[in-house]
């Protein structure tokens, strides 16, 4: 569909996006849409198997990166959300459910 990138160009955006961040060594790369496995710096004790299209696309695949991404950036939604509304923040990112607050009915009368 026209959309053709080669090694090179992908190489130059994923280098661009990510700096160091991911290696590439491992990559066997075929096309655009063809998995490849590649490297996060970071967390190496996994590979990362993902097209170079939603390489580009997303994060890069680390699920741990993925991990930290997310919860940095609820961290700083619950700080903008305690700033504006004035309440204390949740202790933990991901609060279970709270069943909803019954109003109190008086038995008395
Ligand atoms: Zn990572």
């Amino acid at each position: 569909m026209g959309l053709r990138i080669d090694e090179a160009t992908f190489l130059e955006r994923a280098i661009s996006r990510f700096g160091a961040r991911y290696d590439y060594s491992l990559m066997i790369y075929k096309s655009f849409r063809t998995p490849i496995k590649i490297r996060c710096v970071e967390h190496p004790v996994r590979e990362v198997v993902i097209t170079p299209e939603r390489h580009l696309q997303t994060t890069g695949g680390c699920k741990y990166c993925l991990r930290t991404y997310r919860n940095q950036t609820l961290e700083r939604v619950l700080r903008m959300d305690c700033e504006l509304s004035d309440l204390p923040a949740p202790q933990l990112p991901r609060a279970p459910q709270e069943p909803p607050v019954v109003g109190q009915k008086s038995k008395a009368v």
